[in-house]
């Protein structure tokens, strides 16, 4: 488990996270009960329970959107998208339950009888605006699960979340239209913080963020091509306060800072903070705002949000240190490296980095050249090798990840690993199983589905 604080950084063990969801939960059921206790058969009380319920967690699926940076650079982005996802899927059970609840007793005179009670509740005007709430809610959810075969990426942002608000505002409504208890004085107070929270979250995301973006301005020195498909993007902060992070970590970047939200993408900072004011990126040509990355003229303005993420050696305790990259996962790794290079760092670093053929390796001539700098290895793999090869050849393997680990401290190396996801599963595992214990290993995912 993230210990609760480390160095500079306050990280939040996920299972601190789980608990206040679960607590949130927990509130929720009592408030209800308190709320109009014995005022309705049990099925009755049980439905408005976890309506009550399934309500507020729609309000914290506002707060774990991953755009709230205590909140994902606290627990790691990854982390707080996945349990995005797994909130939502228990909020649709707890809003099918809710329903179920309420037709329950009918069950008993028959599967026709529930039905034709099913049909009544669901077509009762009053109903309406829950009804379509939870249209919404799945309309959301497919859309979400079907995003990449279905639309373009920002176009998923924006409705994602102004279908949110929307579903937020009806599920109001129908709080305060159908719910026998929400006036009572302790059920109002809890609408009060858990949809003020909601909205606070929203405002915040949508606007708050974009103007203190607009206070501090970047401009785009250069977009060099290091491969057909990897760019080296550079930037320099020219107005506002200072930027500061902590060399792996990741911002937002909006090449269109005209526009607010959806038109910013995460990408990791390849250069440490001893560059500032100058950032470094490395960027694989992937999409639709990737593949234009090169007609865009320098001296354009460049909107930075952040800076994001955990996969940080920083304020970490750590007597040796592996980095295992993939591909352009190598981006975080780098930016931690130069970094370390620049602090002069003495502890034992190992560094795997995998690609397709060698001429993807970019920067391996510099992490060759901190070799004599740190006390680096590199261990470099590609899968498809040249006759001049001389490095490894295949995936990154059990024995690859021994020798990297041969003669350092495994109970107190800290591994840092960024790449395709099976491949940081898979190295995880193997990382784990040669000792490194598994709080000290932490990734990074380019991609969430
Ligand atoms: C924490 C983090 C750090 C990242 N760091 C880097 C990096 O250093 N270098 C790099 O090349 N890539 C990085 N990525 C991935 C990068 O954000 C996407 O490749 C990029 O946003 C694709 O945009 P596009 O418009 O070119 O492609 P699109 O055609 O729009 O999308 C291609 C795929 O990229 C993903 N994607 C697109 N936009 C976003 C977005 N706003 N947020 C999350 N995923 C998105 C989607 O899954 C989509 O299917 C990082 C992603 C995350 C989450």
């Amino acid at each position: 488990m993230r210990a609760l604080k480390q160095g500079r950084k306050f990280i939040l063990p996920p299972s601190l996270l789980a608990a206040l969801y679960i607590g949130l939960i927990a509130t929720a059921l009592v408030a209800t009960a308190a709320a109009a206790p014995g005022s309705g058969s049990f099925a009755e009380e049980a439905a408005r329970g976890m309506g009550v319920a399934a309500a507020s967690m729609l309000t914290a699926q506002f707060i774990s959107s991953g755009r709230i940076k205590a909140l994902s650079s606290g627990v790691g982005l990854d982390v707080i998208l996945g349990f995005h996802r797994f909130a939502a899927s228990m909020l649709l059970w707890f809003v099918a339950l809710h329903v179920l609840a309420f037709v329950a007793p009918t069950l008993a005179q028959g599967p026709a009888r529930a039905g034709q009670h099913l049909l009544t509740l669901l077509t009762s005007p009053r109903m309406l605006t829950g009804v379509f709430a939870v249209a919404g809610m799945l309309a959301i959810v497919v859309a979400s699960v079907k995003r990449d075969a279905w639309m373009k990426y920002e176009v998923w942002r924006l409705t994602h979340g102004l279908g949110a608000l929307v579903v937020l505002a009806l599920t109001g409504h129908h709080v305060m239209t159908t719910g026998t208890a929400s006036f009572a004085p302790g059920l109002w107070a809890f609408w009060l913080i858990v949809f003020g929270a909601a909205g606070v979250a929203f405002a915040h995301i949508y606007v708050g963020r974009p103007l203190l973006a607009r206070r501090v301005s970047w401009r785009l020195d250069a977009v060099t091509k290091l491969t057909p498909r990897l760019l080296e993007v550079t930037l320099t902060q020219t107005r506002g306060p200072a930027f500061s992070f902590i060399a792996g970590q990741f911002v937002w970047l909006n090449f269109r800072p005209g526009f607010a939200q959806p038109f910013d993408n995460p990408f990791s900072i390849a250069s440490g903070p001893e560059e500032l004011p100058r950032m470094r990126f490395l960027i694989k040509a992937v999409g639709d705002l990737t593949r234009s990355l090169p007609d865009l003229p320098p001296g354009a303005d460049v909107s930075v949000d952040g800076p994001h993420g955990d996969l940080i050696v920083e304020g970490r305790a750590a007597r040796a240190i592996l980095l295992v990259a993939g591909g352009v996962g190598l981006a975080p790794l780098i930016g931690v490296l130069r970094s370390l290079a620049a602090q002069g760092d003495k502890r034992p670093i190992r560094a795997i980095y995998a690609a397709g053929v060698k001429e993807n390796l970019v920067y391996a001539e510099e992490m060759r050249a901190m070799e004599s700098q740190l006390n680096l290895v590199n261990f470099f793999t590609v899968d498809e090798a040249s006759p001049d090869w001389t490095g490894g050849v295949g995936p990154i393997d059990a024995t690859l990840i021994r020798r990297a680990l041969d003669g350092i401290d495994r109970d107190h190396t800290l591994a840092l690993i960024c790449g395709p996801t099976p491949m940081m599963i898979a190295t995880a595992d193997m990382i784990a199983e040669e000792g490194v214990p598994l709080s000290s290993i932490i990734y990074e995912r380019f991609a969430y589905d």
